[in-house]
C-alpha cells in the first residue's frame, strides 16, 4: 500500500492497513476452513498445446476458492496472504493431492499427459517438500515424470543455496521443472545456470505487446532461442489471437497456451475435451506403459 500525499495521509494510510490486515487474518481463519472442509478449493485446468500440431502437450491446474459468502475467488484475492502464512505447507499439499489425483484419474482412462502445478516459491524453503511430493506421487500411483512443477524465479534468488537442494532431490525424483512468468523476474538468467529446468513459460505481458512493441518480441525471440540452445521447451502464455499464434509458430516456440485456444475449466469437462484432441492426434501420442 502507497500512503497517499497531503494531509491526513498518514491516517489513511493506518486505517487502510489496520483494514487490510483484519481482512487477511479472517481471510487466513476461512482457508483453515476450507482445507478442512475439502469442498471449496478446486482446480480448474488450462491444455497448451503444440504450435506445430495442435495436440495437447500438457495442462496446468489452476486454483479457484469456492468461498461460501463472498462466491468465487481468484488465485490474487488469496495466494499472497497463503504464502506468507504458516497454512502454505498444508496448501501446497491439498493442491498437489487434488492435482496428482487428477493425474492418476488420467492414466486410468488412458490419458498420457503431463500436469503443472503452481509453487510458490517460499514451498521450496521446506526441506520435507521432495519426501511430501514422492509420498504423494506414490500414493496416486503417478510417474515423476507426469508431474511438472512450475516456479518463479523472484523470489527464489535470494534464497538458492536453501532451495538448491531442494530442487535437486525433485529433479533426481524424474519431476519436471519450469520456470513462470519467464522474464518477470529480476534475475532469469543467472537462475538459468544455478538450476536444471525442462520449460521456459514466456509471460502473458510480452506475448501480448509482440505486435506492436519491438523490445516485446525481441524478449519473445531471445527466450525462444535460449530454449532452442539450452535444449528447453518454450511454453507462451495467454495466447489470445490467431495472429500471436502465428507469430509464435513463426519464431519456433515449442507450445503455447490461451484463451485463443482453452479457458481454464473444470476438471470433469477436461476428458471430453482432450479425447477429441487426443484421438485427432493420436500418432503423436506416446503409448502408455504399465510401469508408467
Ligand atoms: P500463472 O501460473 O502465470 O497462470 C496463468 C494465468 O493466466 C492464469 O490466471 C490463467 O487463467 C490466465 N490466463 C491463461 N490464458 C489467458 C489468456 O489468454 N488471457 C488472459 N487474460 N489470461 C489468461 P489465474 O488462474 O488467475 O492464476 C494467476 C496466478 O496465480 C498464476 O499465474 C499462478 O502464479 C498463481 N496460481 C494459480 N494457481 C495456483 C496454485 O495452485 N498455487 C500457487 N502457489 N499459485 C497458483
Ligand atoms: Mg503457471
Ligand atoms: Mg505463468
Ligand atoms: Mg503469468
Amino acid at each position: 500500500y502507497q500512503a497517499k500525499e497531503g494531509s491526513g495521509s498518514v491516517a489513511a494510510y493506518d486505517s487502510a492497513r489496520d483494514a487490510a490486515s483484519t481482512d487477511r487474518l479472517a481471510l487466513l481463519a476461512e482457508l483453515r476452513e476450507a482445507l478442512a472442509a475439502d469442498d471449496q478449493l478446486v482446480l480448474v485446468l488450462q491444455p497448451a498445446v503444440d504450435l506445430a500440431t495442435g495436440a495437447p502437450t500438457g495442462v496446468e491446474a489452476l486454483i479457484r476458492w469456492r468461498h461460501p459468502r463472498r462466491g468465487w475467488l481468484n488465485p490474487h484475492e488469496f495466494i499472497r496472504p497463503v504464502e506468507n502464512s504458516e497454512q502454505l505447507g498444508t496448501f501446497t499439499r491439498y493442491v498437489l493431492d487434488k492435482a496428482l489425483g487428477v493425474a492418476a484419474q488420467w492414466a486410468r482412462d488412458g490419458l498420457d499427459l503431463p500436469i503443472s502445478v503452481n509453487l510458490s516459491a517460499r514451498s521450496l524453503l521446506n526441506p520435507r517438500l521432495p519426501t511430501e511430493i514422492a509420498d504423494a506421487l506414490r500414493r496416486h500411483r503417478v510417474p515423476a515424470r507426469r508431474l511438472v512443477l512450475e516456479i518463479t524465479e523472484t523470489v527464489v534468488m535470494s534464497e538458492l543455496e536453501v532451495i538448491d537442494e531442494v530442487l535437486g532431490a525433485l529433479r533426481t525424483m524424474g519431476v519436471q521443472l519450469a520456470v513462470d512468468d519467464f522474464g518477470t523476474g529480476f534475475s532469469s538468467l543467472t537462475f538459468l545456470t544455478r538450476v536444471t529446468v525442462d520449460e521456459l513459460k514466456v509471460d502473458r505481458s510480452f506475448v501480448i505487446r509482440m505486435a506492436d512493441s519491438p523490445e516485446a518480441a525481441a524478449i519473445v525471440r531471445s527466450t525462444v532461442g535460449l530454449g532452442q540452445q539450452l535444449g528447453l521447451r518454450v511454453v507462451a502464455e495467454g495466447v489470445e489471437t490467431a495472429e500471436q499464434r502465428s507469430a509464435l509458430a513463426e519464431l519456433g516456440c515449442t507450445a503455447a497456451q490461451g484463451y485463443h485456444f482453452f479457458k481454464p475449466m473444470p476438471a470433469d469437462k477436461i476428458g471430453a475435451v482432450l479425447g477429441g484432441l487426443v484421438d485427432e492426434a493420436r500418432p503423436r501420442i506416446i503409448p502408455i506403459r504399465a510401469d508408467g
